[in-house]
């Protein structure tokens, strides 16, 4: 914090700051905030707590800033203390100390989840689903269509026996893969398998601990680290291969350093594993968006492009801005849904203006925003998983139909 120069550098690149134009909304009036405060000129308040909130923690700033400063570390340690001195919003505590810790309670949350979907709301094609009715913090997002079955349910937890494999991975799937996403989850260990990878899915393994972390809660993420390294400890592997860059670079720079070079996104992964290029064609126009805690926080860019690359038929269209945030930012989205909805509003117009037919990403929490924002714009360019459309392209995923792809209405 010391090494902040107040240049301003940071503003360039700060989506709320872009959207909100105010000094305090900026990176750099963040940063002089909780500098203030700490130094006993200012004193809390709840406007000082939302300024504190109000971040996405999608490390823009940190990329961009000329002293090094590490924006995201100052969030945190603000955020932990706030948490410390005035504990967590009852929301946040349902979510943080109830459900995180147990992925069992998780698992009867998406079968309420899939109940209640089946009572009301519009379905949104390509596997999205929008409420008709008032769900807490979800604010009539569009929300993807549950699955009946997890991915723990829909893979074995050992892939099947390969003669001469090429290597084992482990992969950590994550919340989000897992229960939200879960045939994107199969498509990673369909890929891997198919590239002579061996695959264990530990079925005990738990959340990363990321929401846990970025509201301040260092106890419940400390519990939660320790358990998956305790499962991620006890598989002998190449790598452990996560396909959620929020839960990579989560194990990547929180978890043990023992196991951080372990730890490969999936592209990482694959074309360090010199993985077979498809032989059937993908034709479309495509662009690709950039997960911040991808490109920015573990400095991901070339492998999945050159996946893409290497899939015949594909037109790749890269945006004016890559590296721009699409505004989900993980509780953000849930608790500033108008801010986030906004930011994804730039992100979606940026991608659609290089005139793709589908929109590739690799993660998750930008699939779901980025769904939302291009329906919101009328828009029927689909978004993919960069794994899916690699199992499509090799020809053992089913391809979204016409009918499928997002379509307002
Ligand atoms: S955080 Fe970095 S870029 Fe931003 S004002 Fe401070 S020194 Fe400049
Ligand atoms: S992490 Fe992102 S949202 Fe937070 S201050 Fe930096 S650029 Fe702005």
């Amino acid at each position: 914090m010391i090494r902040c120069v107040r240049c301003g550098q940071c503003r360039s690149v700060c989506p709320v700051f872009l959207v909100k134009k105010v000094e305090s909304d900026s990176t750099r009036g963040r940063v002089t905030l909780i500098r203030a405060l700490l130094e006993g000129e200012i004193s809390f308040s709840e406007e000082l707590g939302e300024k504190v909130w109000q971040c996405l923690l999608c490390h823009s700033c940190s990329q961009e800033c000329p002293s090094g400063v590490q924006v995201e570390k100052i969030i945190l340690a603000a955020r932990s203390k706030m948490a410390e001195l005035r504990g967590l919003p009852f929301s946040k505590k349902v979510l943080i100390q109830g459900l995180l810790p147990n992925l069992k309670s998780l698992s009867k949350l998406m079968a309420l989840g899939r109940f209640l979907q089946s009572f009301g709301g519009k379905e949104v094609p390509g596997g999205y689903w929008l409420p008709s009715f008032s769900l807490p913090l979800f604010s009539s997002r569009v929300l993807p269509r549950l699955n009946s079955r997890s991915l723990f349910q829909m893979v074995p937890s050992e892939a099947p026996f390969i003669p001469r494999p090429k290597g084992r991975a482990v992969f950590y799937a994550g919340c989000m893969l897992a229960y939200g996403y879960p045939r994107t989850g199969k498509a990673v260990v369909e890929v891997l398998y198919y590239n002579g990878i061996e695959v264990v899915i530990p079925p005990d393994q738990v959340c990363c601990g990321l929401p846990a972390l970025a509201s301040g809660h260092r106890e419940t993420f400390t519990r939660l680290r320790e358990a998956n390294l305790r499962v991620l400890k006890r598989v002998k592997a190449d790598g452990i291969v996560t396909a959620c860059p929020s839960c990579g670079s989560t194990l990547k720079e929180y978890y043990s350093s023992e196991l951080q070079a372990k730890i490969f996104d999936f592209s990482e992964f694959l074309v360090a594993a010199d993985f077979k290029p498809p032989d059937r064609e993908w034709k479309s126009v495509v662009t690709y968006h950039d997960p911040c805690h991808l490109r920015k926080a573990q400095k991901v860019v070339r492998p999945p492009r050159r996946i893409l690359a290497s899939i015949p038929g594909i037109k790749f269209k890269e945006a004016a801005d890559p590296g721009r945030c699409c505004g989900f930012g993980g509780t953000f989205g849930l608790y500033y849904p108008g801010l986030s909805r906004e930011i994804g509003r730039a992100r979606a117009g940026s991608l659609l203006d290089t005139g793709a037919e589908a929109v590739v990403t690799s993660c998750p929490g930008c699939m779901l925003q980025l769904a939302d924002s291009l329906y919101r714009q009328q828009s029927t360019v689909p978004v993919r998983h960069l794994a899916e459309v690699l199992a499509e392209a090799y020809g053992f995923h089913k391809p979204l139909t016409a009918k499928e792809v997002v379509r307002p209405g």
